[in-house]
């Protein structure tokens, strides 16, 4: 398992662009196919970010048991993110020490990707004769939405509830906790509008980056407050996370920022537009409609006192929010093979952020869906990331008991 963590780090599968897609899929379709697996690599084509220079590759393997049964799929997604600064390992080394895999992408979420595919290899060597099937998908473009990978694969009946029964996405969570969803997102941007104007003479124009300071104004005043009383039922961590949240992820206002070897002043105009993109991160008790008439009824606030103000609200993307119910049978499962294992009692969680369920659960129609995998998630993204062999052992175990109760 550590080997083969080792030799998927190496691949350097960074997202944006998208390189190294087709490699890893080859070197994993090299790993599976001599052992007996199905493979079929398919690109995404005219996915998002799809093209002939960064061609969006994912893997799909199967193998069949001797008799009729339920389908477990593990889903991971082989990409990863920039490598950033701050490393004092080689991020694409696959360094061995202090019982650690390093390099990026170990923790999120290559580690979880190898014991996958040692925890089904290791059921099958013990039980060859199993009921069912098993799945392992290896996924393109997780960190930027996926819609190369998981999300073109759903369009495409992979995760149809009539071919798959159970599906485990070994994201970094912490190996003795189960995560059962997601909050919702909705991104937009908001635009004020005035009149350009020279800037010797403010009067003449309308300033749109003041009508933006009255909007975040109230904001500040009457939306992040409410915001504050939210609370979900949801376990979501951290505990911060369990209220509903709003970021200003970027502002801009007046003239274009100009390239940074650009010597001369700026010049003077009233702006005549202002724009922020929010993120706001929703409750699963709440509903999008409600999250969108919110921002809105706070515009018309302002618009009410300022008669010259002028917006427009545009939609940039959204997700739904979702859980998976903790009685359903794969959540069950492995909370049982966690406390045989671990000898303790997992912990249901709830992402801040959503991750490729959000496919599964809307396209795929498919709700017998958790995260599970080695790896510690604030680790995820960091410089000198890592992931712990005892971790990827135990998550292995896991993952191998769960085959052994659904299959065996
Ligand atoms: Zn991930």
């Amino acid at each position: 398992m550590v080997a083969l963590t080792r030799d998927l780090v190496r691949i350097p599968t960074l997202n944006p662009p998208g390189r190294s897609y087709r490699e890893i899929c080859e070197f994993i379709a090299g790993w599976l196919e001599p052992r007996g697996w199905t493979v079929e690599l398919l690109r995404a084509r005219g996915a998002f970010g799809d093209s002939e220079t960064w061609p969006r590759w994912n893997l799909v393997a199967r193998i069949e048991g001797t008799g009729p049964g339920d389908c477990v799929h593990f889903n991971s997604h082989h990409d990863v993110v920039e490598v950033g600064h701050g490393w004092t390992k080689d991020p694409f080394g696959g360094e061995v020490a202090n019982g650690r895999v390093y390099g990026r992408g170990t923790c999120d979420m290559k580690g979880g990707l190898a014991a996958s595919m040692i925890a089904a290899e290791a059921f099958r060597a013990a039980c060859p004769e199993f009921r069912g099937a098993i799945e392992i998908s290896a996924t393109a473009d997780e960190e930027s939405g996926g819609y190369g990978g998981v999300a073109w694969l759903a369009e495409r009946g992979y995760f149809d509830p009539a071919r798959v029964q159970h599906v485990i996405i070994p994201e970094p969570l912490n190996k003795d906790r189960i995560c059962l969803g997601h909050r919702g997102v909705w991104w937009a941007e908001i635009e004020t509008q005035g009149r350009i104007a020279h800037g010797s003479m403010p009067f003449l124009g309308d300033c749109a980056v003041r009508h933006m300071g009255a909007v975040l104004a109230e904001m500040e005043a009457t939306l992040f407050p409410l915001l504050a009383t939210k609370r979900t039922a949801m376990p979501v961590v951290p505990e911060g996370a369990k209220q509903s949240t709003l970021n200003i992820n970027a502002i801009h206002g007046g003239e274009p920022e100009q390239d940074p070897d650009y010597t001369g002043l700026p010049a003077p105009c009233v702006p005549d537009r202002c724009r922020i993109t929010i993120d706001r991160r929703f409750l699963i008790e709440e509903d999008l409609a409600e999250v969108k008439a919110e921002v809105t009824a706070m515009l018309e606030r302002v618009k009410a006192v300022r008669p010259e103000f002028r917006y427009t609200i545009r939609d940039l993307f959204e997700v739904q929010p979702t859980m998976t119910d903790e009685d359903a049978p794969v959540v069950r499962t492995v909370q049982a093979a966690i406390a045989k294992v671990l000898d303790r009692q997992a912990e249901f969680v709830v992402s801040p952020g959503t991750y490729d369920q959000k496919h599964i659960d809307r396209i795929g129609r498919l709700k017998n869906c958790i995260a599970y995998g080695p790896g510690i998630l604030d680790l995820a993204h960091q410089p000198d990331e890592w992931v712990g062999i005892d971790d990827m052992a135990d998550a292995a175990t896991v993952m191998a008991l769960t085959l052994a109760e659904l299959l065996g």
